[in-house]
């Protein structure tokens, strides 16, 4: 069988460029090939991002917050968002949805098989399972096959445990969603809670931790208990899902296309498309694939080409990690400085690599000067 496509790996961002394939009057009938090791019928994980107006996903949102609240020591604020939303996606719905209209697809297939390998061959993008070979005129890779080498000196580890809780009694207000709660013990690193209530009865509360290494089970579960009786102040709940998840955070280059294998073009985390300063991902996997689809629909090589402003965003972002993995300053105090400073439409759009550079000023102005122009530099080279 002859491709047009190879999607290896069915996450967030394959499945995120299939939709937007088979939604598509010019692309929706090219021969689509989907591998991946997993059946994607799991709720393995919760995307929250934000964006103005509707989103492609919007029939799939859970939830969404028109105000958001940071807290930190010394202050809380709430921020009532004039044009962005803050949204959340189940990953089990999300799954289902694109996994339905595939399946309905005859020009569709959809395997179930590990990768071992993908290259090119004779103009021609190979992947290698343990079963068989494939080929096709591209193929868009988000498996980590070509993850590049992450240590504790370029990387840190965004790593969280998440319950979705269940009250007896209203407590929530589901119009505030809890971006940040830093009130918390810093011994390991940035350490920060997000709420997130779907319902005066439900929330997802999450233990979030930038720092080199994960922590034993116990301590996620222990902070959560904790936060919940204390700072929540419930005593009756029923968790009714859990979460766990690492991202990395990484100065390392991960890169949009393979070098020298012209037709293997990468997504998502494994195409840099993970935020090295937050993890957030979800949104620049949304923006990354609409390019594709434009330039396959223009008969283009589908590698989007770094504009000038996407490589500031990637030297603020670079700039941001060094600064918090090199110890120059605390990611509560630099948090705490922006979230304290700045109003949320500007924050959400610098954080979201859609700020004007006047913007991007605006926030940068806030922070000290030294440790970031240090790393700034660090970083140019
Ligand atoms: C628990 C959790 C919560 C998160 N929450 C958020 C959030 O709120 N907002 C946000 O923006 N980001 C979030 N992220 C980060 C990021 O959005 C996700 O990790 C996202 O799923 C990344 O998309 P992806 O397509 O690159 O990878 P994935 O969604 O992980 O997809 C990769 C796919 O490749 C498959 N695969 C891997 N190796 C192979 C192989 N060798 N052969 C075959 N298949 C293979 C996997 O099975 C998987 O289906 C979260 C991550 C986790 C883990």
């Amino acid at each position: 069988m002859k491709y047009d496509y190879i999607i290896a790996g069915s996450g967030c961002a394959g499945l995120s460029l299939l939709y937007r394939i088979l939604n598509d009057n010019d692309l929706h009938q090219k021969q689509i090939l989907v591998i991946d090791k997993s059946q994607k019928n799991k709720n393995d994980r919760t995307w929250c991002f934000w964006e103005k107006g509707e989103g492609i996903f919007e029939e799939i949102v859970t939830h969404q917050w028109e105000t958001l609240e940071f807290l930190s020591d010394d202050f809380q604020r709430q921020f009532a968002m004039e044009n962005y939303r803050y949204k959340m996606i189940q990953g089990i719905d999300f799954y289902n949805f694109v996994l339905a209209i595939a399946k309905k697809r005859k020009n569709v297939t959809l395997l179930s098989e590990t990768i071992t390998n993908i290259t090119s061959v004779d103009g021609k993008a190979r992947v290698t399972t343990e079963n068989a070979e494939y080929s096709a005129t591209y193929v868009f890779n988000s498996t980590s096959l070509f993850y590049p080498k992450m240590d504790t000196k370029n990387s840190l580890l965004q790593h969280f445990e998440g319950w979705v809780i269940k009250t007896s009694t209203p407590v929530f207000d589901a119009s505030v969603g809890r971006l940040m709660d830093f009130r918390l013990s810093q011994e390991h690193g940035a350490t920060f809670m997000y709420v997130l209530p779907t319902s005066e009865t439900e929330a997802l509360v999450e233990y979030t931790l930038f720092t080199e290494k994960v922590l034993e089970k116990e301590q996620y579960k222990s902070a959560l208990k904790a936060y919940i009786k204390d700072y929540l102040q419930i005593d009756d709940y029923e968790i009714k899902h859990t979460e766990f998840g690492v991202i990395p955070m990484s100065l390392a280059k991960f890169s949009r296309k393979v070098p020298d294998e012209k037709n293997i073009i990468n997504l998502g985390t494994a195409g840099g498309f993970t935020k090295a300063s937050s993890g957030y991902t979800f949104q620049f996997v949304q923006k990354h694939t609409e390019k594709i689809i434009n330039l396959l629909k223009e008969g283009k090589h589908p590698n989007p080409k770094l504009t000038f402003r996407d490589k500031m965003f990637q030297w603020y972002d670079r700039t941001l990690l060094e600064v918090i993995l090199s110890d120059k300053m605390q990611g509560k105090d630099i948090f705490a400085t922006i979230f304290k400073n700045r109003d949320i439409e500007t924050i959400l759009a610098f954080l979201g690599n859609e700020s004007s550079v006047w913007e991007d000023m605006k926030v940068m102005s806030c922070l000290p000067i030294m440790p970031f122009l240090t790393s700034g530099i660090k970083q140019l080279r």
